[in-house]
């Protein structure tokens, strides 16, 4: 029997730049892939429909809600997102690691599911250090950033609901602690059991 894939939920407040860890991830190791999530947020400059979400209509989304196409599905800041069970389910059975970058509400969902998957929060080092990155990021207007820095407020209040919290000082140091976690959970006794009972008894 194949060994399962890791589900990692990582989440944290919008500009702490988890989307930037999530692809120098990505980009260091093979046995990871990222769930693209379905949006009905606009499509900002830069991003790619199927890439960084399947961008859709209102009715499109509450269409794949209907046929039980969602792991979970929250609102954020007026949008609708949600984690497609068609980009994870299969993979996780190959034994493929994915990561889901999703927001707080819909890890909490995740995790009554799936208590078994590993649950990161990256932090800012400070919320004046957030404000500044939402700014300079340039692709929110100031009433959208300051629900936003609103947002991740309360956010910071649920840090309970995860295993881990990862400070995002430096990129490429974040990057080695979530890629050390990762590597630690999957020498977990209870993930590796199956897999001596099978080779080693
Ligand atoms: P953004 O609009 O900045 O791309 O994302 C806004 C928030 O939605 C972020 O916190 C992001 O992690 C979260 N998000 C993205 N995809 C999903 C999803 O499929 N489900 C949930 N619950 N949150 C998501």
């Amino acid at each position: 029997m194949n060994e399962k894939g890791l589900l990692v939920v990582i989440s944290g407040p919008s500009g702490v730049g988890k989307g930037t860890v999530v692809k120098e991830l990505l980009s260091r190791r093979d046995d990871l892939r990222l769930s693209v999530s379905a949006t009905t947020r606009e499509i900002r400059e830069g991003e790619k429909d199927g890439v960084n979400y399947h961008y859709m209509t209102e009715k499109e989304f509450f269409d794949i809600k209907a046929e039980g196409g969602f792991i979970e599905f929250a609102e954020y800041c007026q949008n609708y997102y949600g984690t497609l069970k068609k980009e994870v389910y299969n993979l996780i059975d190959q034994g493929i690691n994915v990561i889901l970058e999703i927001e707080v509400k819909g890890a909490v969902n995740v995790r009554r599911e799936h208590p078994e998957g590993v649950f990161i929060y990256i932090l800012p080092p400070s919320f004046d250090e957030l404000r500044a990155r939402l700014k300079g990021r340039g692709t929110e207007a100031d009433g959208v950033i300051e629900e936003r820095l609103d947002k991740a407020k309360w956010e910071i209040t649920q840090l309970d609901k995860y295993n881990y919290i990862v400070v995002n000082n430096d990129v490429s140091k974040a990057v080695d602690t979530v890629s050390s976690i990762i590597d630690a959970e999957k020498a977990r006794m209870e993930r590796k059991i199956e897999y001596v009972k099978e080779n080693l008894i």
